[in-house]
């Protein structure tokens, strides 16, 4: 008997633990997507786009499809998701757990920390400066407050950020130190906005930014309601291998 399980994913992570869980019978796993990126890479195991409905609609999916483990894998901003996935796993009576990246030592960063990408864009200042904003398409938004600025700004798929000195530039990671330093050249950055993501394939760019001297913005993580937590992927299949083995009756 198969140990049925939701991933819930849009990142590195989940992709990972979909390619480790992809040969091993013992589980059956369907990795769910937001449907935020336009090019969804299909990975090695079936998947869902779409959200769900909010928690209740979370609980409910859970329950109809008989899963026995849910896994957020999502990223550590998609504070929303994190949220319905402990209520809905209480609700349907499984264990969750949470994929958490290391976060950034903040005493120790150097970096100037907000709370919110609101306080990130009032802390550029009332000068024009030149700014790479790598926050996500989805946050671009609240610049509009700072539109003095000129940005250019990251993102997985070209959209309108709707500022007026912004330019998008499309790409995806991992992102080497070499480009990283070089963008920030070419481009004469003078202010580097980021949050704390944890996310290994974006971090060269801080590096890039402190050999540089460039000032960095840094927007800290929203706080989530507790869950069991783990930071690597071999402590998320011990997880699986203990529900696996309690389901068996070992
Ligand atoms: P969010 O604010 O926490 O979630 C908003 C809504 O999107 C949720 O209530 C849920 O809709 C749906 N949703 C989110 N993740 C989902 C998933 N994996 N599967 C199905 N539905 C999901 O999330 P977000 O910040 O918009 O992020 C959306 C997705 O992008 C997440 O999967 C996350 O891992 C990924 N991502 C986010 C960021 C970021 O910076 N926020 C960066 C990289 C990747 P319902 O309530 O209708 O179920």
């Amino acid at each position: 008997m198969q140990l049925h399980v939701l991933i819930l994913g849009g990142t590195t992570e989940g992709r990972l633990l979909g390619e480790r869980l992809a040969h091993d019978e013992r589980h059956r796993v369907l990795l769910s997507y937001a449907g935020r990126t336009e090019r969804i890479r299909p990975p090695p195991v079936p998947h869902r786009v779409g959200g769900f409905g909010g928690a209740e609609g979370l609980a409910a999916f859970l329950r109809q499809s008989g899963f026995d483990a849910l896994i957020d894998a999502t990223h550590p901003f998609a504070a929303r998701i994190s949220a319905n996935a402990v209520v809905a796993a209480r609700s349907a009576g499984i264990p969750l757990l949470r994929v958490a990246r290391p976060k950034l030592e903040e005493a120790r960063s150097g970096f100037r920390w907000v709370a919110s990408m609101e306080e990130a864009a009032r802390a550029l200042g009332p000068l024009a400066r030149r700014v790479f904003l790598t926050v996500g398409r989805l946050e671009v938004g609240a610049f509009g407050v700072a539109p003095h600025h000129d940005y250019l700004i990251r993102a997985v798929d070209d959209f309108d950020p709707g500022l007026p000195r912004a330019r998008v530039l499309c790409a995806r990671g991992p992102f080497r130190l070499e480009e990283e330093q070089a963008l920030l050249v070419r481009e004469r950055i003078e202010l580097l906005v980021s949050k704390d993501a944890g996310s290994e394939a974006t971090s060269a760019k801080l590096v890039a930014a402190r050999a540089l001297n460039v000032p960095v913005i840094m927007v800290r993580r929203p706080v989530l309601p507790a869950a069991h937590e783990v930071e690597r992927l071999e402590d998320v299949l011990t997880w699986l291998a203990a529900l696996y083995a309690r389901k068996h009756g070992r």
